[in-house]
């Protein structure tokens, strides 16, 4: 009798242990060996810490956003019409350089800075200036297109809800603070976001980078650490909602190529390396770093692959069938963290498209390793800016909607509104300052000066009162 139930502590101790041997053996955060899909799972998996060369794929993987042309950058309809110089009257007082007619009919509609427009006074004493367009002699407001055009309330009012949006109060205390009705604050942010994503569609293109982070961060992070919600437990509720934030910036300049919210799934990384695709200038092609996260690969494969045709093996037999390979020049990096018990217990680098010489070429001019701190770093400042992620969810934006608008929001407060310390840059002498302070030596910058698409720190009040032309204009305007 003693003996069994001697018998039966011991089996459940020995169970205890194998159980807490198999919790400690097995990896919690697996990340990938190649992009390949079809791969046989758990066995393989801890078997060659080597990485193996990749073989590429027999079809090129889809991507919904490639298909779908019409959501492409638009371009202009055709060659511009021919300049306007006056050369008779007084010279124009007022600049009109960054206005276009917007009348469908006229041959001049859409082209900034073609001196077809006269300022045309405050009709009725009005805040806003009239335009005219001296070919089609149509009068419209300088506001035309943005988010002052016909509102009632005061620009300054506008103006500071949007930044207190952006600097990452809620709509409910904005409204309060305020006075507002939460519903004009909803109203506001979603004509400010739609204005600003036009506005970073035109802005961000063509930008030449030597690297691009990406990442994917979810919104639950402050409610686990208040041990509200296991990690686990949010991830399974995320996976389940969309509220995956995903973000690509350049280290370098600390510009934010692009955002967005979305599942953790193949066809959002594509869409997210499409984004970046349409940001980048026509043939650059950047190290890409991101975390351990498989389907990143393939989303850079479809976006900068091409078909080889591989070499014959044998004699005899039909010739091999052609590759999808990754274009040699792209590079590729993971930075794969191992987290055991909320715990970060390794971290390790992985070269998956190209080698790692190649690498730390890219990386060595500035002292860098493979890493990719900076998104990470712009989590922190995300949660700051962004209240739907942030502390409170129970805002107005709860759905991916509402999110995307703040985030829209964001990358513009971000991009070109606020300075940025780690870009800034050190005047060529002190400039004193009027009161007793001490000289300033540095110049103010924002990721967009860095990135050399402005030569200024934008206002808030600046980026909403600019009319985003219909197309990308050419250069030297
Ligand atoms: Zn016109």
């Amino acid at each position: 009798m003693v003996s069994e139930l001697f018998f039966y502590q011991l089996v459940l101790i020995a169970l205890l242990w194998l159980c807490c041997m198999l919790h400690w053996v097995w990896p919690s955060d697996g990340g990938v060996t190649s992009p390949t899909p079809s791969q046989p799972t758990p066995p393989l998996r801890r078997r060659s810490r080597a990485p193996k060369p990749f073989v590429g794929l027999t079809a090129k993987p889809p991507c919904d956003a490639c298909e779908d042309t019409s959501a492409s950058h638009p371009h202009a309809p055709s060659a511009p019409p021919p300049r306007i110089v006056m050369t008779r009257g007084r010279r124009r007082q007022v600049d009109t350089s960054h206005h276009f007619c917007p009348n469908p009919d006229c041959a001049y509609r859409g082209w900034v800075g073609w001196g077809n427009l006269r300022a045309n006074g405050h009709p009725n004493g009005g805040p806003w200036r009239q335009l005219l367009c001296i070919v089609c002699r149509h009068y419209f407001l300088e506001t035309l297109g943005t988010i002052f055009h016909g509102k009632r309330a005061s620009v300054d009012l506008i103006v500071r809800v949007i930044a207190c949006l952006a600097e990452g109060l809620g709509i409910r205390g904005t409204a309060r603070v305020f006075e507002v009705d939460p519903n004009t604050v909803l109203q506001w942010l979603v004509e400010a976001a739609q204005q600003l994503q036009a506005f970073s569609q035109h802005v961000l293109h063509n930008i030449r980078v030597h690297q691009v982070q990406l990442d994917e961060l979810f919104a639950l992070l402050s409610a686990v650490k208040e041990g509200a919600v296991s990690e686990v437990e949010a991830i399974e509720r995320l996976e389940r909602a969309p509220q995956w934030v995903w973000a690509a910036m350049d280290p370098e300049s600390k510009l934010l190529l692009t955002i967005d919210v979305g599942n953790r799934t193949l066809a959002m990384a594509q869409r997210v390396v499409h984004q970046v695709v349409q940001v980048l200038a026509p043939g650059c092609m950047p190290l890409f770093l991101t975390d351990g996260f498989k389907e990143y690969a393939t989303a850079l494969l479809t976006h900068f692959g091409q078909w080889v045709q591989p070499l014959r093996r044998q004699d005899k037999g039909p010739a091999p069938k052609p590759r999808w390979m990754p274009q040699p020049q792209l590079l590729y990096a993971q930075v794969v963290k191992t987290v055991r018990r909320r715990r970060l217990v390794d971290v390790q680098h992985r070269v998956v498209f190209g080698t790692i010489e190649a690498v730390n070429q890219v990386l060595s001019p500035l002292g860098w390793q493979i890493n990719t701190a900076f998104v990470e770093r712009l989590n922190l400042s995300l949660r700051q800016h962004v209240a739907a992620i942030g502390r409170r969810v129970t805002t107005l934006c709860k759905d991916q909607d509402g999110l995307r608008q703040q985030l829209s929001l964001y990358q513009v407060y971000y991009n070109f509104v606020l300075p940025h310390v780690s870009v800034r840059q050190p005047l060529p002498q002190p400039e004193p300052t009027n009161g007793t302070g001490s000289a300033k030596q540095w110049r103010l910058c924002t990721p967009a000066m860095v990135a050399g698409l402005t030569d200024h720190v934008w206002g808030l009040r600046e980026v909403l009162l600019y009319r985003v032309p219909p197309w990308p204009q050419p250069a030297g305007v």
